[in-house]
């Protein structure tokens, strides 16, 4: 058993605590950063099928990806750029289409499989000389003595450090950032409380194949029950296949998880109104019950909240990684400016800088996709001629279209 002492130590090696690790190790080789994480082996790509877990990735979620050198390992694998938007009212006539071309960019984001991505990230950072990855930790416990956290595991894990084979007891750190999910260990131990909202809804997630190509084209139907997305994917030979992710209320939800995939890829081709012919067939499907989170604080002493750890957010505009990609992109450059000051980077007035930049943007969207939840979830009259009416005036409106599409290419 050893002890470890490292520099800036990260909870929860996903897409964004991976990001945030290999994006300080590329920026500040000096710094010796640590990776914690629960499960035991890196994610694994099925060659010949698709994760039913997907992400829309943005522009500015790329431009990271790529500085951290996972973007071209990820696109060469399977990510679909997608270059148009449909989005449309199941109960009336609304509907809106963003293009790539209405603001002149080659695509609006990529479909990305979650563990495509965070299969190239894992195998980027064991590449990092700078960075430990520490597998099968996890985080239980913790003190804090002069400044320093020091971290334990639960008691029945194998911790390995990759490559080394050596156990690991305690870690020790002055920085400490929690990237470990909506349920986020770090967070309770920091006593930070975090707002709940639950929808009663579930996102009922699978890959399906449809008689028609998908173009490209990023679909969204909103029914009173929820939105239904199917997302363009390639990468496997054709492009036919959609991950489809539908947010239904748990009752709904709970009855189509029963259906064979038959009824299932009958009711779901129905619910698409067949917008890419017959739905031929369906895959494994997953459900996740939807909640939104938002922590009062993203700091608290020499630790900071980044990630869903930070907020989680309802899937329908397809901004959770988005956001926590963001959130990695603030806090290294508030760290980077510590460090350029001689400033330690755990100090309070850093993380409180990187709290200031974050906390209000994302309670915002957080807020707008609530409001998008009630509205079109609403089947009184008003509200229907409301969204509808705005559905199509902004589908009338270039400029704002063009507003809309950069805003959203920028998270
Ligand atoms: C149905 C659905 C569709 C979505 N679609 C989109 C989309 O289109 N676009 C988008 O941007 N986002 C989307 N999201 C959101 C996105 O998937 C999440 O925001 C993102 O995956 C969060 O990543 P993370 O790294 O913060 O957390 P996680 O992926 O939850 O990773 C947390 C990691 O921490 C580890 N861990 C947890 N506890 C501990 C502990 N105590 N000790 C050590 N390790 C620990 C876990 O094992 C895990 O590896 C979607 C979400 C859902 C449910």
């Amino acid at each position: 058993m050893s002890r470890r002492r490292l520099d800036i130590v990260i909870v929860g090696a996903g897409m964004v605590g991976l990001t945030q690790a290999a994006l300080l190790a590329v920026r500040h080789p000096q710094l010796r950063i640590g990776v914690l994480e629960a499960s035991t082996d890196a994610p694994r790509i099925a060659p010949q099928h698709y994760d039913p877990r997907v992400v829309a990735l943005t522009k500015g979620s790329q431009n990271l990806l790529e500085e951290v050198g996972v973007w071209g390992e990820t696109t060469a694998r399977r990510a679909c750029p997608y270059t148009v938007m449909r989005v449309w009212d199941a109960d009336g006539t609304g509907s809106v289409c963003f293009n790539s071309r209405d603001v002149q960019m080659p695509n609006l984001g990529h479909i990305v499989e979650n563990n495509v991505l965070t299969a190239a990230l894992w195998a980027r950072v064991a590449q990092l000389p700078n960075v430990e990855m520490v597998t099968g930790f996890r985080l239980e416990n913790w003190w804090r003595d002069c400044g320093h956290w020091f971290l334990q595991p639960r008691g029945d894990d194998e911790n390995v450090i990759e490559g080394l084979q050596e156990s690991v007891d305690t870690v020790s750190t002055r920085l400490l950032i929690g990237a470990d999910g909506a349920r986020s260990r770090v967070r309770d131990l920091l006593r930070i409380r975090a707002s709940d909202t639950v929808y009663r809804q579930m996102a009922l997630v699978c890959i399906a194949r449809c008689e028609r190509n998908h173009q490209h084209t990023a679909w969204q139907r909103f029914l009173k029950s929820g939105p239904l997305a199917f997302l363009p994917l390639e990468g496997l030979g054709d492009d036919n296949h959609c991950a489809v992710v539908w947010s239904a209320d748990d009752e709904l939800a709970r009855e189509l998880l029963m259906l064979d995939d038959a009824a299932f890829a009958l009711n779901l081709e129905k619910a698409f109104e067949s917008r890419l012919g017959a739905v031929e067939s369906v895959g494994e499907r997953l459900s996740f019950p939807l909640r939104a989170r938002h922590a009062e604080r993203y700091f608290g002493p020499g630790a900071a909240l980044i990630g869903d750890a930070a907020h989680s957010i309802h899937p329908l505009a397809g901004q959770g990684a988005n956001l926590g990609l963001q959130d990695v992109r603030v806090l290294s450059e508030e760290i980077a400016r510590a460090l350029k000051r001689g400033l330690e980077p755990s100090d309070a007035s850093v993380l409180s800088r990187y709290q200031r930049r974050c906390r209000g943007e994302n309670a915002a969207t957080l807020k707008a996709m609530s409001t998008f939840k009630s509205l079109f979830g609403a089947g009184d009259l008003h509200w229907r001629w409301l969204r509808n009416t705005g559905l199509n005036m902004v589908d009338a409106s270039p400029l704002l279209k063009k507003r809309i599409i950069l805003r959203a290419m920028a998270v």
